[in-house]
Formats: C-alpha cells, sequence, structure tokens
C-alpha cells in the first residue's frame, strides 16, 4: 500500500474567541499567548472568515474589499493601538463563495465592498497568524436576530470547513463593562461570571446545542453575564460551522477585570 494520491485538504475546526479588551492587540497577555499557541497546531487556513462582535447590521453582510484597511474603532486607548496596521489582503472570492452558501440557505446577504477589519477581527489575528498573509473577510452579526439565527448562518457556512476556510466567530464569554473591575488578570473574578461559563462550558462539552441557543431563558445570569448579544453570538456562528460531533477543545479560560470571561474553544471536527 502507498499512498500515491494526494489527500484532500483536512476538514478545519472552527473556533470561538473572547478577544477581550483592544489591548490585547499590543500586551498578548495569557489569553494571547494561547491564541498564539491554537494557530500554531492548526493546519495553514487558505482564508479567515471573522464573525466578530463589532460589526452590526440589519442584515447579514460579507466584507469584499480586496485589501481592507485596519479600523480603529475604539476610543481613549494609547497612541501605539492607533498605528497597528494588520496587513492581511481580502478574499474577494471567499465573500462570493460565502454568499452563495448564505443564499441557498435563504439569508439575503448584503456585500460590503469598502468595509476594512475591526478590532474584534484584527487584534487576534495579530498574534494567531502575526504576518498577515492570509486573507481575511467578515462576517457581520444581526443583534435583534438573537442565538437561533446565528446558528444557522453558521450551519449554512459549514461547507467552508471543507475548503480550507478557518471560521472564527470572535466575541466574549461574558461581557458586562458595567462590573468591569481594576486589575487586569489578576482581578478577583465575580461569582456569577464563573457560574454563567460554567454552564455554557458544560453545554458545549455535551454538545446540548438546544439548550445553548435558550441560554438567555436557561443560563444563570444570562442577562448579566450579557446586558446585549453581540459579544456572545459569533459563538453561536462557530457551533453552527463545526462539525455535528465536534469535539470542543476549550483553548484557554481566563476571567480578565473581574467580569470579563476570555474562554476560548477550538471545536475538531469528529
Ligand atoms: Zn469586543
Amino acid at each position: 500500500m502507498s499512498a500515491t494520491r494526494s489527500a484532500p485538504p483536512a476538514r478545519l475546526p472552527t473556533l470561538f474567541i473572547s478577544h477581550g479588551s483592544p489591548m490585547h492587540a499590543l500586551e498578548a497577555g495569557a489569553a494571547g499567548a494561547a491564541w498564539t499557541q491554537l494557530a500554531r497546531r492548526l493546519p495553514r487556513p487558505r482564508a479567515l472568515l471573522m464573525i466578530s462582535a463589532h460589526w452590526e447590521t440589519d442584515r447579514p453582510a460579507l466584507t469584499q474589499s480586496a485589501q481592507p484597511e485596519t479600523i480603529h474603532d475604539f476610543t481613549g486607548f494609547p497612541e501605539p493601538l492607533y498605528r497597528i496596521r494588520y496587513p492581511a489582503p481580502g478574499a474577494p472570492e471567499v465573500a462570493a463563495r460565502a454568499a452563495e452558501l448564505l443564499g441557498h440557505a435563504g439569508f439575503s446577504v448584503e456585500i460590503d465592498a469598502a468595509r476594512g477589519l475591526d478590532h474584534g477581527a484584527w487584534s487576534p489575528l495579530l498574534h494567531m497568524y502575526p504576518e498577515g498573509r492570509i486573507p481575511v473577510l467578515q462576517l457581520s452579526v444581526q443583534t435583534a436576530l438573537g442565538a437561533a439565527h446565528h446558528l444557522a448562518l453558521g450551519a449554512a457556512l459549514r461547507p467552508l470547513a471543507d475548503e480550507a476556510v478557518l471560521v472564527i466567530g470572535s466575541g466574549h464569554m461574558t461581557h458586562n463593562l458595567r462590573d468591569r473591575r481594576s486589575g487586569g488578570e489578576a482581578a478577583e473574578p465575580l461569582a456569577y461570571a464563573r457560574e454563567f461559563r460554567d454552564w455554557i462550558d458544560a453545554g458545549i462539552q455535551a454538545r446540548e446545542i438546544d439548550a445553548l441557543v435558550a441560554y438567555r431563558r436557561l443560563a444563570p445570569h444570562a442577562q448579566r453575564a450579557h446586558p446585549s448579544e453581540e459579544h456572545f453570538l459569533p459563538l453561536f456562528v462557530a457551533l453552527g460551522a463545526a462539525d455535528d460531533a465536534y469535539r470542543a477543545d476549550r483553548v484557554y479560560a481566563g476571567i480578565e477585570s473581574g467580569a470579563l470571561a476570555m474562554d476560548s474553544y477550538c471545536f475538531e471536527p469528529a
């Protein structure tokens, strides 16, 4: 027996990254180090499809710029953060393919040829793929449409995992900025943030997708963990795009500033 025929590209996992403060772009911290390690052990993707909490639209939208600019969509941070440029090219042909898949699933999709990459996309990518050579595109979130809609978006995009496109949801495991405490990674975690993320982790590990989709009704402290949903919905795109029998690898777990759970996952194909 000899393997003379080249194998098709391996099915890629999907990812959920809690991206944290924009300061992670400058100071990787333990979370950034985990993102770097994660990218190093994955097969090299052909393109990166980022679903960032920081691009909200009424209908699903895809970026199609050939050379997306780096958007500095935050205020009040140190000047060096505003000088960062992430040089990755865009992926217009992947945007067309994603639009086709979403269209087949019944979604009405908009193409945005001008928009660049927001910090929900480029801040983790600076640590995962620092050379910025892999093409990147973004898909927006529709915060008013909730978890089931985003799970369906992900399911429609599932074929991309077989086409060497890495689907990455970029949001937060918990995201209540009013509950932030001083001390960064060293701040004592608030009990509710821990309870919420432990409930979500149990659901993820057991692949209890229906319960996860109903998290706002079922999970402890859901309203406090996510006063608004935009930072949690990218998780559902990653779950929807993952293999039905995925194996969840929690690649990082930590709570920053007392209230911001930074859990990140790799959903490995079966
Ligand atoms: Zn954010």
